[in-house]
């Protein structure tokens, strides 16, 4: 059912644990393509399957790790807008309130939100490819990607690529906000990347009302208890959380 702004707002002032899903499209008004559109310019003629996984890593290490050297520093300019601003206000509002994330861009973070779950990593961390831990330094030789100071291998994105699993911590803490929440928000996201997609629907089956925000309603779910509120998050969110 697609709900007006108070409808929404309704939903928001009975909502006593809340559980919210964003992706790419909360930071798309932020400036941050989405990994298709990310393949511009030098990068044009490349997939981002293809690039986004550990054996294109392992084959040509420099020129993955010169992609997410790109990525983030796009990332690393770019600033929370007002749908990531009017979600720190929710979460100091919310007397339970977690947020889900599957963007690697770290927006939710530095707009000030602290009860984050990544799914897919954050572009802004680096770990070993071969011990699988988070480094924080290490020695500028020239050479790329770096090596860990540890071990001697490479150092890659702290990103989760295509074939590879979620960090089991945040996917049990995701699966347990879902199913234990009352108002579920699912928020610039296209329900394509699985397991995250399937958060929304866990939440419905477990009784929590789902309210979807996303410009347009294509491939998101309908039925009783599922809510749609079209528009893009930076003009919604702020004026939802305005008049809940
Ligand atoms: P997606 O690109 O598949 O879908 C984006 C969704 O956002 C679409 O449904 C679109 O209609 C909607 N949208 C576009 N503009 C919007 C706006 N202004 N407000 C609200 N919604 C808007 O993104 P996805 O579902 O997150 O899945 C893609 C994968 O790519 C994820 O795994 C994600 O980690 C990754 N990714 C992350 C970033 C980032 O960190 N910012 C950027 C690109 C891709």
């Amino acid at each position: 059912m697609t709900l007006d702004l108070a409808g929404a707002a309704r939903l928001l002032r009975e909502a006593r644990n809340v559980g919210v899903l964003t992706g790419a499209g909360i930071s798309a008004e932020s400036g941050i393509p989405t990994f298709r559109e990310a393949m511009t310019g030098l990068w044009a003629t490349f997939d981002p399957e293809e690039l986004a996984t550990m054996e294109a890593f392992r084959r040509q290490p420099r020129m993955v790790w010169e992609w997410y050297a790109e990525r983030r520093k796009r990332i690393g300019e770019a600033r929370p807008n007002p749908g990531h601003l009017a979600l720190v206000e929710l979460e100091r509002r919310v007397g339970s309130f977690t947020l889900i994330t599957q963007n690697i861009d770290g927006l939710h973070q530095a707009a000030g939100s602290r009860n984050v779950v990544e799914l897919h990593g954050n572009i802004r961390r680096v770990k070993c490819a071969g011990e699988d831990t988070v480094v924080e330094r290490w020695d500028e030789t020239g050479e790329l990607p770096p090596r860990c100071a540890v071990c001697g291998d490479h150092l890659r994105p702290d990103v989760v690529w295509f074939g590879e699993l979620l960090p089991e911590a945040a996917l049990q803490r995701a699966w347990q906000v879902a199913e234990e929440c009352d108002l579920f928000l699912s928020i610039g996201t296209s329900n394509l990347v699985e397991p995250a997609a399937a958060l929304p629907w866990l939440a419905h089956r477990s009784g929590a009302t789902v309210l979807v925000i996303n410009p347009t309603t294509e491939g998101q779910r309908h039925g009783a208890g599922i809510h749609h509120l079209q528009g893009p998050a930076g003009e919604l969110l702020p004026a939802l959380v305005g008049v809940a």
